[in-house]
């Protein structure tokens, strides 16, 4: 990667009239918002290659600012408002919420947090950000396997989707589709299918593994009812870089195509840029 990524709002911003990530129906599409609303601040932010960003090839021309945190008009209003917004996000935005409120107290915290959730509905909005958040609506394999988990609560999640969280404190927004990385960091010869997503203060990795680096394991949950409950255990004190687990170094690499070439990152807008 020599040369910067300069993004324009074509980046964030498919024609009004297109197809839908998830219901592949051509409708007028709505804007997905990561963090969802009501799931976060939605504060101003800079939305940016992540590979200029992480090569130091960023320009301001690269740059592109949002208003209410990073969104990208891909999917129609029904499965924006109704399957995301009233089925799935209401538990994802009250696991960060709970999670958030932690961190954020003053009281003394215990090393492993004990969150209450629903993760049937949990694992379906991750999966279905990561479905919305291509700019080009994708046939792969990994969308559809998303797409058939996404439609479906009745039914366990997919065998092939494994989906692993950890604390995520800081500010900036990451979300990376299709990429191949190590499945143990420093062993090169056995290598996952990885997407990311991670904004404050959780950070979720959807993978073909079924472990990675210790992390909490949410399809561990695949079997369960839509309404059911489970606490998650999440660890506060190994807290990871911002970068990680994508960070490139002698332990890991990260492959992909297109999707890769188009990870973003969102940070917030601070008064000196
Ligand atoms: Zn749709």
């Amino acid at each position: 990667m020599t040369k910067p990524h300069n993004i324009s709002y074509n980046w964030i911003k498919r024609n009004e009239i297109s197809r839908c990530n998830l219901c592949l129906k051509r409708d007028k599409l709505t804007w997905d918002h990561i963090p969802p609303k009501d799931g976060g601040v939605q504060s101003k932010v800079i939305i940016e290659s992540l590979f200029s960003n992480r090569t130091g090839k960023q320009t301001s021309e690269g740059q592109i600012e949002s208003q209410n945190g990073f969104k990208i008009r891909s999917i129609c209003k029904k499965y924006n408002n109704t399957w995301l917004g009233k089925y799935y996000d209401p538990t994802l935005n009250e696991f960060a919420r709970h999670v958030s409120n932690i961190l954020q107290s003053k009281l003394l915290r215990p090393e492993v947090l004990e969150i209450p959730t629903k993760p049937n509905r949990l694992i379906r909005a991750v999966i279905g950000h990561l479905v919305a958040s291509k700019i080009k609506y994708d046939r792969c394999t990994s969308d559809h396997l998303f797409r058939r988990c996404f439609f479906d609560m009745d039914s366990p999640i997919l065998e092939d989707v494994n989906v692993f969280f950890w604390i995520h404190p800081h500010s900036e927004t990451i979300i990376i589709r299709d990429t191949v990385m190590p499945r143990r960091r420093g062993d090169f010869l056995q290598n996952m299918l990885c997407h990311v997503l991670k904004y404050y203060p959780v950070g979720f990795l959807v993978t073909t593994a079924d472990s990675y680096e210790g992390l909490s394991s949410l399809t561990k949950f695949r079997n369960s009812e839509p309404d059911e409950i489970n606490s998650l255990r999440i660890s506060i004190k190994n807290r990871r870089p911002s970068d990680w687990p994508e960070r490139v170094d002698n332990g890991n690499f990260v492959m992909g195509g297109y999707a890769l070439s188009r990870s973003t990152i969102a940070k917030p807008k601070t008064t000196k840029q």
